[in-house]
């Protein structure tokens, strides 16, 4: 077993918040510069570039988690993690036939772009992949189904929060895994830092570790178990 230095929260540009320097390559890159051994691409509501970032992060040396931030319906973040890229892609189909056929107006709101291994373009999702989509209780059951592990995003966040969409954490999500930002706890016990990075400077800015062997299979049984903890 090892300890993992992991960031499990990072967008890259397909996130239309995104910086147009995110590139799977360019985050990989900033990553091991950051001496982390594990991330997770976690794009608004797509798992279209985790495939790039998976393989690249093959080729790199670093465990890269394929995983979606899902704006739930209840208007706020849940990040789904998977231990392989075809459940990813599953949960990524199913959540985009929920949105509404909204175009983006990339002036405004930026580009969301899949790209490959050496940056070129391969397309604009012109669909806006930021809005409400599945109801949370469903959300939850299929990524149970599709075997993937899941956490409540910065939860201490004012907004898209479940705390701020609440107002309260229910009593029966109490042993769920909840990411937080700032120090508080909130009396929770299973907590992941994560840095939600938009931008390569902010990777790695904040992170927690896992007690695990290095592959997803391994990580994965530990964060069920418990084992993962982060310096206070
Ligand atoms: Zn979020
Ligand atoms: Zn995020």
């Amino acid at each position: 077993m090892n300890k993992l230095k992991a960031d499990l929260h990072i967008h890259s540009v397909l996130s239309a918040c995104g910086s147009l320097e995110m590139s799977p390559t360019k985050i990989i890159d900033e990553a091991l510069k950051k001496g982390l051994d594990i991330i997770a691409l976690t794009d608004h509501n797509s798992a279209a570039n985790c495939k790039v970032a998976m393989e690249t992060g093959k080729k790199k040396g670093i465990i890269v988690i394929p995983g979606i931030e899902v704006t739930v319906s209840e208007e706020f973040h849940v990040v789904a993690l998977f231990s392989d890229i075809q459940s990813a892609e599953t949960l990524s189909e199913i959540i985009y036939n929920t949105l509404l056929p909204i175009e983006i107006d990339e002036d405004k709101m930026g580009f969301q772009l899949v790209v490959d291994s050496e940056e070129n373009i391969l397309r604009f999702e012109k669909r806006v992949l930021n809005q409400a989509s599945l109801p949370v209780d469903e959300l939850i059951q299929k990524v149970e189904e599709l075997g993937g592990i899941y956490f409540f995003a910065h939860i201490d966040k004012a907004y898209f929060s479940l705390i701020s969409s609440l107002g309260f954490i229910p009593e029966n999500m109490k042993d769920c895994i909840f990411e937080l930002t700032r120090e508080d706890t909130y009396g929770l016990k299973k907590i992941v830092r994560n840095s939600d990075a938009h931008f390569l400077k902010d990777i790695g800015h904040r992170y927690f570790y896992i007690e695990a062997d290095k592959n997803i299979q391994s990580v994965f049984e530990n964060i069920r178990k418990g084992v993962f903890y982060y310096d206070a």
